[in-house]
């Protein structure tokens, strides 16, 4: 038997963002636990805004399980939260009731910044660094510093040892900006990996006193970029029959359900959907082939393979709930009539 340190990491009740909290427990197993193998645990819901005082018992309940390389033996076990009945959902658990269909995929872009003394990494302590334009997919020290990659690559690292699905990693527009791509079949799996690699991100900065800035428009109104987690997303239809007509209607359903994303795209998006950066307005809902600018993005391999394949909205932001936001693509989608529906229809 060898004593295992399983991590039950879980969303706490905080608005409008969640934050992720951890325990650890030690248990024996013959080998590497199975999800099947692993208690329900229970924590103290009043301390993270998911009970009062008087009844604070919530509980844990583990969905997936990852190996977690910093740890001896370690084990990293994604929970949702439960009612004291071990059965209902808290209403905080935004997982358990998320539209779900295997043949959707979703490739979340999370974009993020690395703070140091409450500024991006390599800020100087007053003022600004040179512009924006060489950091981007930049090399030297003058443009990425000296341990940012060093991070990002250690990072790389855990994430691919957990077994999660990443697909690649980019130092992004701003300085000290960069972004991981995580992509999964079915809502829940990207979702539950972004989760993960935020978690591991965060642990993994403690030890170098560098905190990492979700928000999606950390400067403001500055000529600096903001962060993004652009969404992109196909389902089985899609990639397979799709057709000019049917994404003709798909992207009149997402005009039409416009605020439902926006009310699920992360919080304090209006400061960074302002029309610039590489960004669409909130107000409006646009799309174009190759089109940075628009609400969603229609890859060129999309029209030339007769409108089929994925597309990228790039409205939700490094905030968003990735539960949330596969959720309600999904949600739009499944309102929107194939061509042989509208021909028996007619
Ligand atoms: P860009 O920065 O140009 O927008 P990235 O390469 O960063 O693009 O991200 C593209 C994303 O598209 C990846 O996360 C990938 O997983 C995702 N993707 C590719 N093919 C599909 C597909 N068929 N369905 C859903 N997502 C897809
Ligand atoms: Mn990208
Ligand atoms: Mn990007
Ligand atoms: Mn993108």
């Amino acid at each position: 038997m060898t004593k295992y340190k399983l991590e039950y990491i879980w969303l706490d009740g905080y608005t409008p963002v969640p934050n992720l909290r951890g325990k650890t427990q030690i248990k024996e197993f013959d080998s590497f636990p199975s999800l099947e193998q692993l208690p329900l645990w229970g924590f103290d819901g009043s301390s993270t805004k998911q009970a009062e005082g008087s009844s604070s018992d919530c509980v844990l309940k583990p969905v997936r399980v990852f190996p977690d390389a910093a740890r001896t033996n370690g084990v990293l076990v994604l929970c949702e939260v439960m009612m004291p009945d071990g059965k209902t959902p808290h209403p905080s658990n935004t997982r358990a009731t998320i539209l779900d269909d295997e043949g959707a995929w979703f490739g979340f872009e999370q974009e993020y910044f690395f703070y140091k003394d409450g500024r991006p990494l390599g800020f100087p302590a007053s003022g600004y660094p040179a512009p924006q334009g060489p950091y981007y997919t930049g090399v030297g020290y003058k443009n990425v510093g000296d341990i940012a990659r060093q991070i990002v690559e250690e990072h790389l690292d855990l994430c691919l040892a957990a077994g999660i699905n990443h697909e690649g990693i980019n130092a992004e527009v701003a300085k000290g900006q960069w972004e991981f791509q995580i992509f999964g079949k079915g809502s829940k799996k990207a979702a539950d990996e972004i989760w993960m690699a935020r978690y591991l991100l965060l642990r993994l900065c403690e030890k170098y006193g560098v905190d990492i800035e979700f928000h999606c428009k950390p400067l403001g109104d500055t000529d600096w970029n903001g962060s993004g987690m652009h969404c992109n997303f196909s389902t089985k239809f899609m990639r397979e029959i799709g057709g000019k007509a049917y994404f003709e209607r798909l992207m009149a359903a997402f005009d039409a359900a416009r605020e439902d994303h926006i009310a699920v795209y992360g919080p304090d998006n209006h400061m960074r959907l302002t029309g610039k950066h590489e960004t669409a307005s909130i107000h409006t809902f646009s799309y174009g082939v190759a089109d940075r600018g628009a609400s969603i993005r229609v890859p060129h391999s999309f029209v030339n393979n007769g409108y089929k394949g994925y597309l990228e909205d790039r409205r939700p932001n490094s905030q968003g709930d990735p539960y949330q936001i596969a959720s309600q693509v999904l949600k739009t989608i499944s309102s929107v009539p194939t061509d042989s529906d509208v021909s028996a229809a007619a």
